[in-house]
């Protein structure tokens, strides 16, 4: 089933599938055990160019499409999730953001970095800002021709392995006037005052670090503010527009993971043997295979739809009710599907020896990383309703007292 895909897309998941059962499944369970970001997986992964595809021709990228990025994030992370990871942010995230909004030394700086293998960090949520990005508190203070920035950010993906790092900040001018939120572009090692305060202890995704950070006057040359086109004060909205082709990139790697695990099913039900015959012949399983499948088959159409989709206005980014939606689905499908997965194993599937338990941990973070299940619920009733439904208590109680618009 090729689901409308092009004789090019298709080559192109092909190969990414050839990469993904040679190089990388056989290094997923010690990826996990060890819990080491694999540098020699993203040495194979530049050299067989799977990172920085989506950059443009001119900046030493293919121009690839997030269509294209989906296809190989699947295919890597139904052998391995750390390695889907890093194909989603080296191909969507911070570098589309860069590469929408940066100025020309900051998009070559971006590209040159990601094409050797790095996996840029985006750094947004604080320990009391969540949901609630907009809480922030990081602090950018012009002085001069630089900002300095100064805060803490906890769970970044790539804390201690990432050197570019886009950081959301709130920004203040020289005179203390609040501006609004903005990203500044600072590259490990060469900016000091960037530090990784430690590592979180995770469920899943053990190869991956995730880091809390903190700035402490860490001075940003004002010439690497990436300042999207509607300037510091409406700015945020942009940068999290940009964030729509990670949420795709994210649902991909769950969908991927979800995909994985109804393979080794697959397989393992026509072998095991219970009651003298293939388990693969007792109809209660057949139904959940049928149903997997079937999840499964929609996720990937709903990826691919956001993933083809452009935002309102001809924006550069996935059109933000696809990307929450296929998100909201394929997330909560792959938890389902996973879990279902490993009970065909039977015991199997709860041991250490088979990967269905390290993909049950994975694939567990996707309703909550890039947004979580509720909050992207809301982001689409919102839009169903036409209303920015305000999330604070005051906010619900002047929206209520609000005269109801004229019909
Ligand atoms: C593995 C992993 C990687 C991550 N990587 C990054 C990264 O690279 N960069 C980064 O900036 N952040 C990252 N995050 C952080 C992630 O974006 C946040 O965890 C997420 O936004 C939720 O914030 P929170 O954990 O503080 O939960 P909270 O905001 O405290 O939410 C707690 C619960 O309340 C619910 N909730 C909150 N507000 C509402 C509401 N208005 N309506 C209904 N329900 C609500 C939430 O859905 C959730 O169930 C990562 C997280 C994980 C787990």
């Amino acid at each position: 089933m090729t689901l409308g895909l092009h004789p090019d897309e298709l080559a192109l998941e092909a190969r990414a599938r050839e990469f993904a059962n040679k190089i990388v499944r056989p290094r997923a369970a010690a990826i996990d055990r060890d819990e080491q970001y694999p540098w020699d997986i993203v040495r194979a992964l530049a050299d067989a160019e799977f990172v920085g595809m989506t950059i443009p021709a001119q900046y030493g990228g293919q121009g690839r499409s997030y269509l294209d990025a989906v296809l190989v994030i699947e295919e890597m992370a139904k052998a391995c999730t750390v390695t889907g990871r890093i194909i989603v942010e080296t191909n969507m995230g911070a570098i589309s953001t860069v590469m929408a909004y940066g100025t020309e030394t900051q998009k070559r700086l971006a590209a040159d970095l990601v094409l050797a293998g790095d996996k840029p960090a985006i750094c947004i949520t604080e320990p009391q800002a969540g949901s609630d990005a907009m809480a922030m508190t990081t602090r950018a203070d012009k002085r001069g021709d630089v900002y300095v920035l100064n805060g803490r950010k906890h769970w970044i993906t790539g804390g201690g392995v990432s050197r570019l790092h886009l950081i959301f900040a709130r920004v203040f001018d020289e005179r203390g006037d609040d501006l609004g939120i903005g990203g500044f572009l600072a590259v490990r090692d060469e900016a000091k005052g960037l530090r990784v305060v430690r590592r979180e202890h995770t469920m899943g995704l053990r190869g991956m670090p995730e880091g809390e950070l903190a700035f402490e006057n860490l001075e940003v040359p004002a010439a690497m503010a990436l300042v999207p086109p509607s300037g510091f004060r409406r700015g945020f909205a942009d940068l999290m527009n940009a964030y729509n082709s990670q949420r795709v990139g994210a649902g991909t790697v769950a969908m991927g993971i979800a995909a994985g695990a109804l393979e080794h099913a697959l397989d393992w039900v026509k072998t095991r043997e219970q009651f003298g015959r293939p388990i693969a012949e007792f109809q209660g399983l057949q139904w959940m295979l049928a149903d997997m499948q079937t999840q499964l088959t929609a996720s990937r159409l709903m990826l691919y739809a956001a993933a083809r989709s452009r935002g309102p206005g001809g924006s550069a980014f996935p059109d933000p009710m696809l990307a929450a939606q296929a998100k909201i689905f394929a997330s909560e499908a792959a938890i389902r599907i996973v879990n279902d997965a490993l009970q065909l194993f039977g015991a199997r599937g709860y041991s250490r020896e088979f990967p269905l338990e390290r993909m049950a941990r994975d694939v567990r973070m996707f309703t909550i990383g890039g947004g979580t299940a509720q909050v992207l619920r809301t982001l689409v009733a919102g839009k169903m309703l036409g209303l920015k439904l305000p999330q604070t208590r005051d906010g619900y109680v002047e929206a209520a007292a609000r005269p109801m618009a004229a019909e």
